[in-house]
Formats: C-alpha cells, sequence, structure tokens
C-alpha cells in the first residue's frame, strides 16, 4: 500500500508559506503526524469502528496516551502555557496525516483542540489555569481531553450564526447567582463529550437575549449536576463518542466564565474561523486515504487487473487528485491567511511576548495571576486584538476558512465514493475501508456548520463582501459603556 508522505515539499507546494513560518519545523511536524498515524492509528481503525459499532461509548484511552507523549494534546497550547504554539496551519498539517489513517480516532485530538481554542482567545489570562494542567497530564498517565459543546437539540445550524441566534431555540440558561452562575439545558452531538474532563460549553445569561448573553463557560466535568445522559450510535468517525451532556444547575464560578460575559456569539465566530481550516483537512485526509488505497488495490491487486489502462478509471482519479490538491490549497490558504494576516498579530504582539518571558512560577503569583485574571486584563485583551486586526480581516478569514471547510467536505464524499464505486464488489479486504471511509467523510459535511451555513457565510462574506462584526466588542472604562468597532463600509451595515 502507498504510504509514503507525498514527497513534494511544502514550500514548493505552498509558496506563501516560506515567507511566514519556520517551514522545517512544520514539515518535521507533518512527518511525526504521519509517522504516528502509520504506526497508532492506522493498524487499529477497523478493529475500534467495529467496537463502537457494537458499543458505541467504548473508548480506547491506550490511543490517546500514545497521542499524548507524542504532543497531540498540546500542540495547540501556546508556549508560555508549556505547549508548543501551534496554530490553524499546524493543526491542519497534523489532521490531514492523521485522517488519512482514521477520521475517527484523529477526531479525538481534533475535538480536544476545538475544546481548547475558546481559552486561547482568552490569551494570558487562560495560561496558568487549564491549559497548563492539560500539559502537565500530557506526561502521566491520565491524559485530560477536552471538549467543545454548542450544539442544542432543538439549536444545531442556529447556534453557529450570530443572525440566526437571534431566533433560535435555546433552552439552556445561565442563572446569576453569588460568586458565579448555575448553568442548565441539555448539549447534544458533543464529541469527546462522554470522556471529555472539560468542556468548553456555550449557553446565555439572558435567553430573551441570547446574542447579547451568549456567553462560554469552563465546565468541569465532575461537578454536582452534569451527566453523559447518552452516547450516539455514530454512522461515521465511530471511535470518537458523540454525547449528549445534561446540566442541571451546575455551578460555575466567576473566573471560569471564558473571556467576558456576553462575548459569546463574537467568540464562536473566530472559534469557528479558526476550526474549519482543520476541518476542510480532515476531508482532504480522508479523501487522500481513501484514492492512496484505491491506488494500491489498482496497482496490486489481481482483481484489478486490466483496470487502469481503461480511461474511466484514469479519468476518475485525475479527478481525485484534482480534487484533492484544491482541497488542500483551500485549507492551507485559510488556515495561512487566519494565523499570519487576522490573528496572528495579536499572538506575536511584544507585549503578548513580554508577558510570556516571565517565568511560569512568577506570572502565578498572586498579584500577577489577579491581575491577569481580572476584568481589566479581559478588557485589555480584546482591545489588542482591535489593535491588531480589522473586522474586515476576520470576517475575509471567515470566508476562506467555510470555503476550506464545504470544498473539504465535498470532495471527501466524492473521492471516496467513486473510490468504492470503481473498486465494485471485487475490491476484497480494502473495501472495507473504502466504505468506512465513504461513512466517516459525511461528518465533514455536518459539523463545524453544515455546508449549506458556509456556503452562506461564503456568500455573505467573500460574494456580497458583508462585514462581520467578528471581535468581541472594546468596553469604556471611562462611562462603563460598550463601543462598538467602526463600521467597515461606513454605513453601519454589520450583522
Ligand atoms: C457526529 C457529530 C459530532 C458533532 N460534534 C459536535 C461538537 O463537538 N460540538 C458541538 O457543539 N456540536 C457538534 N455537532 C453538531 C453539529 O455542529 C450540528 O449537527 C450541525 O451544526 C447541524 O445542526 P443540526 O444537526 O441541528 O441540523 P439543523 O440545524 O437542524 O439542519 C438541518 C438541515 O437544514 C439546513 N439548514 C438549517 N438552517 C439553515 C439555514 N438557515 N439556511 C439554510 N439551510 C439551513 C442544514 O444545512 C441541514 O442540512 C456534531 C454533530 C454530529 C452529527
Amino acid at each position: 500500500m502507498t504510504t509514503l508522505v507525498e514527497s513534494q515539499p511544502l514550500s514548493e507546494r505552498f509558496p506563501r508559506l516560506t515567507a511566514r513560518v519556520d517551514v522545517r519545523e512544520l514539515e518535521r511536524l507533518r512527518t511525526r503526524a504521519h509517522r504516528f498515524a502509520e504506526q497508532h492509528i492506522r493498524p487499529r481503525a477497523l478493529e475500534i469502528d467495529r467496537h463502537t459499532d457494537q458499543d458505541p461509548a467504548w473508548f480506547d484511552w491506550d490511543l490517546v496516551r500514545a497521542g499524548a507523549q507524542e504532543g497531540l494534546l498540546s500542540f495547540l497550547i501556546p508556549k508560555p502555557a508549556g505547549g508548543a504554539g501551534g496554530l490553524a496551519t499546524q493543526a491542519a498539517i497534523v489532521m490531514e496525516e492523521l485522517c488519512a489513517a482514521c477520521p475517527g480516532i484523529a477526531l479525538i485530538f481534533g475535538a480536544h483542540a476545538l475544546g481548547i481554542s475558546p481559552l486561547l482567545l482568552g490569551g494570558p489570562s487562560q495560561w496558568d489555569g487549564v491549559l497548563a494542567e492539560l500539559v502537565a497530564s500530557e506526561r502521566t498517565d491520565s491524559p485530560l481531553l477536552m471538549a467543545c459543546a454548542i450544539t442544542e437539540p432543538e439549536a444545531g445550524t442556529d447556534v453557529e450564526d450570530p443572525d440566526l441566534l437571534a431566533r433560535a431555540r435555546i433552552t439552556s440558561h445561565a442563572r446569576r447567582v453569588p460568586g458565579g452562575f448555575r448553568l442548565s439545558g441539555t448539549k447534544r452531538f458533543i464529541s469527546n463529550g462522554s470522556v471529555a474532563r472539560w468542556i468548553t460549553l456555550l449557553m446565555p445569561t439572558d435567553p430573551r437575549r441570547p446574542v447579547e448573553t451568549w456567553t462560554c463557560f469552563l465546565i468541569d466535568a465532575r461537578s454536582e449536576g452534569f451527566k453523559v445522559a447518552r452516547v450516539e450510535h455514530k454512522m461515521g468517525q465511530r471511535a470518537c463518542p458523540a454525547a449528549e451532556l445534561t446540566l442541571d444547575e451546575v455551578f460555575v464560578p466567576d473566573e471560569r466564565v471564558v473571556g467576558r460575559e456576553g462575548d459569546g456569539a463574537p467568540e464562536t465566530m473566530i472559534v469557528l474561523a479558526c476550526s474549519r481550516p482543520p476541518v476542510g483537512a480532515i476531508a482532504t485526509g480522508i479523501a487522500r486515504g481513501a484514492y492512496e488505497r484505491l491506488q494500491a488495490w489498482l496497482a496490486e491487486d489481481p482483481a484489478a487487473k486490466g483496470l487502469l489502462a481503461r480511461q474511466h478509471v484514469q479519468l476518475a482519479l485525475a479527478n481525485m487528485e484534482e480534487d484533492i490538491h484544491l482541497a488542500r490549497q483551500a485549507y492551507m490558504d485559510a488556515a495561512t491567511e487566519l494565523d499570519h494576516v487576522a490573528l496572528g498579530g495579536a499572538m506575536s504582539h511584544p507585549a503578548v511576548r513580554a508577558l510570556g518571558r516571565i517565568p511560569a512560577a512568577i506570572r502565578r503569583r498572586a498579584p500577577v495571576n489577579g491581575w491577569l485574571s481580572s476584568p481589566r486584563a479581559r478588557d485589555a485583551t480584546i482591545a489588542l486584538l482591535h489593535r491588531t486586526t480589522t473586522e474586515q480581516a476576520v470576517t475575509r478569514s471567515l470566508g476562506l476558512s467555510s470555503m476550506a471547510k464545504a470544498r473539504g467536505g465535498d470532495v471527501a464524499m466524492r473521492v471516496t465514493g467513486t473510490a468504492l464505486e470503481i473498486t465494485g464488489l471485487r475490491a476484497g479486504p480494502v473495501r472495507a475501508e473504502l466504505e468506512k471511509l465513504w461513512r466517516d467523510a459525511k461528518l465533514t459535511q455536518i459539523y463545524e456548520g453544515t455546508n449549506q451555513l458556509n456556503r452562506l457565510e461564503i456568500y455573505r462574506t467573500l460574494c456580497q463582501k458583508e462585514t462581520i462584526n467578528c471581535l468581541p466588542p472594546l468596553h469604556n472604562h471611562h462611562d462603563g459603556h460598550t463601543q462598538q468597532p467602526a463600521s467597515a463600509n461606513g454605513n453601519g451595515a454589520q450583522r
């Protein structure tokens, strides 16, 4: 079977990369991810798929431990918190490699990264809390996983877009109490939901004003009132459990509000802009996995004898090559734009770098730590975002991310479907792998916003050139009022 890392260097495939990142480091990351996928993921993929078909709650912690040793749980965590400081580009490169082997197993690491992403928006205030705990756990026998919970039983697409959020049928509610909030409600289809120790979870503090009060909370899965109500029987990507979570008056202290109360809607937009390129990469990896398996079968299996000489097979292979190439370009374009144009300025700002140079032991002492988690520091993080990027830049990034995600999902379905058609009933053992990848592919058209929603985002952001309010608003300390950012087109036509 053809499993070698494709030989063309990343610097040639993506010339824009060279000027912006250490491509050799990226190449090393890709090689490591590929090696991990070949050693640990590919050999177990079918077995785990069958296991989780019988018992959807079954979970392979050994794989998580192996991934932890490889740094797969902390590569997105900033360096001052002990992680590798990767961004969307790194996440996408890793996901393509893992998903060419098995997207279900890869999703365990992807959903963990999604759970982490809202915390990254919290800036230095988050470095010394759960992020440091996650890094420390990576070196133990009990690595900790994260999940991100947005979807509700009556609100899926509607909670992934601020316009729709206003009319969404949200039933969850975070009620203010002394020292924090009491959270009640149900979250559905949460990847890693049944195995995560920490969950970033979004719900409104006033259900009558969901857009203005949508807020991100960090939940400890051991909290009283928190329950895994059930685990779904999935069609694809089964290795990663999708769970329904119920919260009954779960107490969350003020310091576990991620960012600021009411900033959840723009935070969700940024998180989705960051997570959609890696989902495009998941889909590209699935398509590549099917293409590699098909090529190996055509070249090596006696049952495929003569097929490569047929023009319709050659045309199909050419289409696959084209599809995969373009899907990869789309996710890399979106990831690099996000990392180096839209959000990179905040991450590499001298103030953030200076804070990162302060030893963690000093940062964790009361006065520094107290300031870092204060409302003023949270406001300062948002102000820094406004200084280093614009609504237009983040909106354009969102459009490119939606394009990468929607295109990738369609390519994954098309390539896996065609591979199945070509092999037909002749295929033997490889058919089970292709059939699994086809089932796995479907999810890439659904999560992180369905392809329909993503295409509507492309229309708004890239066709119509509408500017979306993706940045949390600035707070004006002098009069205590919230300042709306200046409208991009000067006519206030923002959503
Ligand atoms: C296996 C799995 C894992 C998941 N993991 C997570 C997770 O970790 N965290 C999380 O929060 N969520 C997760 N999700 C939820 C996922 O993001 C939602 O399923 C998705 O957003 C769609 O929502 P829905 O299922 O409610 O479908 P609906 O929103 O009911 O949509 C049904 C159909 O209607 C279309 N539609 C809906 N509204 C519009 C509109 N305004 N315009 C045009 N078309 C529209 C949709 O495109 C879709 O085709 C997961 C889902 C699955 C299946």
